[in-house]
């Protein structure tokens, strides 16, 4: 296409839609009038007048029958959430022989796939009993939620499960390797890595990607073009990267005393450092310099770290601490 050409392309989303222009070889995105650039899916009419996108919206609750608003929510149902905890707790029995447990599996897999959702069903069942969808609703905003599921649900829920974990084991239902039923501490680390896990996939393609934690991760990274490239990230960036590289060799060099727990948990130290290092350089360049600066290319990188340092790493490093240990306290584990 010639320099001078232009072409305009509009996506009409379900949920949101946006105007770009192609000029000088790039991709525009066009702002509305708010200043925003995209626009809410929605028109409204009232005799006089007529509504298109932010404002449509905004009186959306004043005059629901003449609003359309397409309010498509794509989250995944409860089958992907078991899915993928199932197959994680899989690989994790595989790796450990079995000390992640059957047990550890299902109770972090029904906390991922029912949890945080168990305000949905509340609000089925107070308006099926007929107390009104109000009180069921609240509720659902409370508890569906990544923290508050396990700080206020998560003790009353571990005692439960680790009664059921005896339950199971004692009367044959479900096995476990090292034969002993899980702890009120082990159920309650698989109640919040079940819950991280939960909102993994529900940040990820709630609202079509439109979440407001998804849209912060995607803030961190602002340059529509290319953006300039800075020679102090070069630096920084190379040197954090070369630190993580050369330390992990270093650590886990060929050494007489075999001490893997060592080695291992020097790594993870490292990693964490390192990662905390660069996040706050990225903070830096965003929120401290002004005018603000890419700090790294365009890519979003204090988003990405913190979104799977959450969602991703924490779970499942949960489900390790969760884990029995090689030689099992008889005593301490078995219900007296
Ligand atoms: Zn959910």
């Amino acid at each position: 296409m010639d320099e001078y050409e232009l072409a305009v392309g509009i996506d009409l989303g379900t949920t949101y839609s946006c105007v770009g222009v192609w000029q000088q070889y790039r991709v525009e995105i066009i702002a509305n009038d708010q200043g925003n650039r995209t626009t809410p899916s929605c028109v409204a009419f009232t005799d006089e007048e007529r509504f298109i996108g932010d404002a449509a919206k905004n009186q959306a609750a004043l005059n629901p029958v003449n609003t359309i608003f397409d309010s498509q929510h794509k989250m995944p149902g409860p089958g992907p959430h078991m899915m993928y905890t199932l197959g994680t707790g899989q690989a994790l029995s595989r790796v450990s022989n079995g000390r992640f447990s059957p047990h550890h599996c299902i109770i972090y897999s029904i906390n991922a796939f029912f949890g945080p959702d168990m305000g949905s069903f509340s609000l089925w069942l107070t308006s099926t009993l007929g107390f009104g969808a109000s009180y069921g609703s609240k509720i659902e905003d409370f508890i569906h939620h990544p923290f508050y599921y396990f700080l206020f649900l998560g003790y009353l829920l571990s005692l439960f499960y680790s009664w059921a974990s005896r339950f199971l084991l004692h009367k044959g239902f479900l096995d476990s390797i090292s034969g002993v039923p899980l702890t009120k501490r082990q159920c309650f680390l698989l109640i919040a890595a079940g819950s991280l896990s939960h909102f993994f996939l529900d940040h990820l393609f709630e609202e079509n990607g439109h979440s407001s934690v998804y849209t912060w991760i995607l803030s961190t990274g602002w340059w529509t073009s290319r953006a300039p490239v800075n020679p102090d990230a070069v630096v920084v960036v190379g040197f954090l990267c070369t630190c993580l590289i050369v330390g992990f060799i270093f650590i886990n060099r060929v050494k007489s005393l075999k001490q893997f727990t060592k080695q291992s948990n020097q790594s993870v130290r490292l990693i964490i450092i390192v990662a905390c290092l660069y996040g706050l350089w990225c903070w830096s360049q965003i929120y401290f310099v002004d005018p603000r600066r890419a700090a790294v290319g365009e890519e979003a990188d204090l988003g990405v770290l913190v979104f799977l340092g959450i969602y991703f790493f924490l779970p499942h490093w949960l489900c390790i601490m969760s884990m029995n240990e090689k030689d099992i306290d008889m005593e301490k584990q078995l219900p007296h």
